[in-house]
C-alpha cells in the first residue's frame, strides 16, 4: 500500500497548539514588551505557563507530566516563539535542559525528587555546560569535582547559564571533570546543584543584546558540597550525555527559530495593510509582496526541517543530522525573516514598541546558543563521513 506523508497535527497536538497561542497572544504579548524593556524576568508569566502544563509536556504522568512527547514540546515552542522569544527560551531551557538530564539519567529518587516540581513550572532547572573559556569545545571543561568523604567537591566556574538565577531556579546540573580516563583524556560526569548550596555563587544577570526577559548568568564554584548520590547518570558519561542532550535541543531550538520566523510573516501582514505611503497601503507594492512572500516561504520550510527531526526522534531512528540540520537552517531562517520584518516595517520596525524590534534582537543568538552554525556544519559534514 502507498505511504501518504502526513504532517498534519493530530487533534491533541492541534489543541495543545491553540491553547499555547491564545496564551501567547492574550497573556504574554500584551505585557512582554515592557519586561524586556526593563531587563525583568516575568515571573507570574513563567508560573502561568507552567500551570497550563507547558513544563511537564514531554514528562510521564507518574513524576508529574502530561504524558506528551517531545514534539509537543516543540509545538508550544514554536506557538510561544511566534510571540516571544525570551518566554520561550526559558521554556525549552526548563524542560529540555534543565529537566531532561535528570528524566533521562538521573536516578529513581532523583526524579521522584526534582520531576514534579520541575514538571509544574513551580520549580526551573539549569544546565551547566558552557565556561568562560569555551563553548563550541564543550569537552575543554575546567571545573573540577573532587569526592572527598562522600560529598563532591566542586571548583569552577560556568559562563552564559539560562534560568540559573530567577526566583523559581532550584538548581543547576553541571559537568565537571572528576579524574583522568585510561586513555589520559578527562573524565567528566554530571552533577546536579541545588539553589543555595553553600560554595555556590550565582552571579548578576548579563546585560544581553536579545532575549532581554530570560535569565541567564555566570556561575562559580568554590569548595562547593554536594552529596555524592548527586552525580546524574554514569560516573565519566557527563559529556556524552550532555550531548545527546544538547542533540534533543536542538530540534527545539529549530521549533523556537521556526515560531520567531513566523512571527515576522505575522507582524509583516499586518502592518502591510495598514501602513500608507504614496496614498496606499504599503501592502500594495510588489517589492513588499515579495518580502513577505519570501518570508512565508521560510517559515513553511522551516517548520518541515523541525517537524522531520521530531519524528525521526520519536520513531527512534538516528535524528542528530536531521537535528542540526534543522537547527542550523531554522535558525538562518529566523534571522534572515527578522532582518525582512524589520525592513517592511521601516523606521518603526526600529522601534521597541513593535515586536519586530524584539525579533530582529532576539534572532542572533539562535545562531549560536546550543552549538554555533559553525559547529551544526561541522556535525552534519562528520555525519556525512567529510572529514
Ligand atoms: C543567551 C545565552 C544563553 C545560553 N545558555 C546556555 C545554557 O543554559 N547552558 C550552557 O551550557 N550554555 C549556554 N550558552 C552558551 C552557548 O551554548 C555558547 O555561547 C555557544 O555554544 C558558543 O560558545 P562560545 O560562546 O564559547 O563561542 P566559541 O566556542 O568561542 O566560538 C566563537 C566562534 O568560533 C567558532 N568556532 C569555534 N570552534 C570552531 C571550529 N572548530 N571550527 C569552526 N568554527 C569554530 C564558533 O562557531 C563561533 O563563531 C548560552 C549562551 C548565550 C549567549
Amino acid at each position: 500500500m502507498t505511504q501518504v506523508l502526513d504532517y498534519r497535527l493530530d487533534e491533541e497536538t492541534e489543541a495543545l497548539r491553540k491553547v499555547v497561542r491564545e496564551f501567547a497572544q492574550d497573556v504574554i504579548a500584551p505585557q512582554i514588551g515592557e519586561f524586556y524593556e526593563r531587563d525583568e524576568f516575568p515571573t507570574a508569566i513563567v508560573r502561568q505557563m507552567g500551570e497550563l502544563g507547558l513544563f511537564g509536556l514531554p514528562f510521564p504522568e507518574e513524576y508529574g507530566g502530561s504524558g506528551g512527547d517531545y514534539f509537543h514540546l516543540c509545538v508550544a515552542l514554536e506557538e510561544l516563539g511566534r510571540v516571544d522569544s525570551s518566554v520561550a527560551i526559558t521554556l525549552e531551557a526548563g524542560v529540555s535542559l534543565g529537566a531532561m538530564p535528570i528524566y533521562r539519567f538521573g536516578t529513581e529518587e532523583q526524579k521522584q525528587e526534582w520531576l514534579p516540581r520541575l514538571c509544574s513550572g513551580e520549580a526551573l532547572g539549569a544546565f551547566g555546560l558552557t565556561e568562560p573559556g569555551g563553548g563550541s569545545d564543550a569537552g575543554a571543561t575546567r571545573t573540577t569535582a573532587r569526592l572527598e568523604d562522600g560529598q563532591w567537591v566542586i571548583n569552577g566556574s560556568k559562563a552564559f547559564i539560562t534560568n540559573s538565577g530567577t526566583d523559581l531556579t532550584a538548581l543547576v546540573t553541571v559537568t565537571a571533570v572528576t579524574g583522568t580516563r585510561p586513555d589520559g583524556g578527562k573524565e567528566i560526569s554530571a552533577i546536579l546543584v541545588p539553589s543555595g548550596t553553600p560554595g555556590f555563587t550565582v552571579g548578576q544577570r548579563y546585560s544581553k543584546v536579545g532575549w532581554n526577559a530570560s535569565d541567564t548568568r555566570e556561575l562559580s564554584f568554590a569548595d562547593c558540597r554536594v552529596p555524592e548520590e548527586n552525580l546524574v547518570g554514569e560516573r565519566g558519561r557527563g559529556y556524552a550525555q550532555f550531548l545527546s542532550i544538547l542533540d534533543e535541543g536542538r530540534i527545539a531550538i529549530a521549533a523556537l527559530s521556526t515560531g520567531l520566523a513566523q512571527g515576522c510573516v505575522d507582524e509583516s501582514v499586518k502592518y502591510a495593510a495598514q501602513r500608507e505611503a504614496f496614498g496606499q497601503p504599503i501592502g500594495r507594492n510588489q517589492a513588499i509582496q515579495f518580502m513577505i512572500a519570501d518570508m512565508e516561504v521560510r517559515a513553511s520550510t522551516a517548520r518541515l526541517a523541525y517537524y522531520r527531526a521530531a519524528e525521526k526522534m520519536l520513531r527512534g531512528e538516528p535524528f542528530k543530522r536531521e537535528a542540526s540540520i534543522a537547527k542550523l537552517y531554522t535558525s538562518e531562517v529566523a534571522m534572515e525573516n527578522a532582518r525582512w520584518a524589520t525592513q517592511v516595517h521601516g523606521g518603526y520596525g526600529f522601534m521597541n514598541e513593535f515586536p519586530v524590534g524584539r525579533f530582529y534582537r532576539d534572532a542572533k543568538i539562535l545562531e549560536i546558543g546550543e552549538g554555533t552554525s559553525e559547529v551544526q556544519r561541522m556535525l552534519i559534514a562528520r555525519d556525512l563521513g567529510v572529514g
